[in-house]
């Protein structure tokens, strides 16, 4: 059987050009259209933090709460969901952080992560970081800690993992490129 990064290699697929001019985007829609590789694709990323005393998963709008969620059920914790800004309906504790051109917020429940929870960060891409860390940020602000961070794909090239190291030092992901 072909390895997982393999099997991922193959069915990921590049859309060039979106959804700005030089970006080409990784599209995780034909894993999603095949149940087995999904299914793998679960037990892969679950495998990696099944021995960590994890309170939470934080799924990062919106492709992060797909296999997110499906973390979360696996190992058996709360699954919180971090959304853009005016998404959440109950009162939110908010980040703002720079990209490349002009700056982005997201925001979590206030009442989602409490002090002392463990709370790993999924979603499905790492590129530069910003997103990811902007994440960890509202982890701390709630007294949280931070147990790691999970992603499908990283994109190497763009270092995201040096932006996340401050927060920990354990950052996986099934597929680099
Ligand atoms: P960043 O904050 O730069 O790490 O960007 C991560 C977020 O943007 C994730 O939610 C990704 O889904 C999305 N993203 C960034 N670049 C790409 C790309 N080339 N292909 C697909 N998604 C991307």
């Amino acid at each position: 059987m072909p390895s997982i990064q393999e099997e991922l290699i193959k069915t990921i697929r590049d859309v060039p050009d979106f959804p700005k001019p030089g970006i080409l985007f990784k599209d995780i829609t034909p894993i999603l259209a095949d149940a087995k590789l999904s299914v793998r694709v679960s037990e892969a990323l679950a495998e990696q933090w099944e021995a960590l005393q994890l309170t939470s998963v934080i799924g990062i709008e919106s492709r992060g709460f797909i296999f997110g969620m499906q973390l979360a059920q696996t190992l058996g914790v709360a699954f919180i969901p971090v959304r853009k800004v005016g998404k959440l309906p109950y009162k939110t504790i908010k980040h703002s952080y720079d990209l490349e051109y002009g700056s982005a917020e997201i925001e979590m429940h206030m009442d989602a992560v409490k002090p002392g929870d463990k709370v790993l960060i999924h979603d499905d891409l790492l590129a530069t970081g910003g997103t990811a860390a902007a994440a960890a940020e509202l982890v701390k602000k709630s007294g949280g800690e931070v147990g790691g961070f999970s992603f499908l794909i990283e994109l190497a090239f763009l270092k995201g993992i040096e932006k996340l190291k401050p927060y920990h030092h354990d950052v996986r992901r099934l597929v680099s490129f």
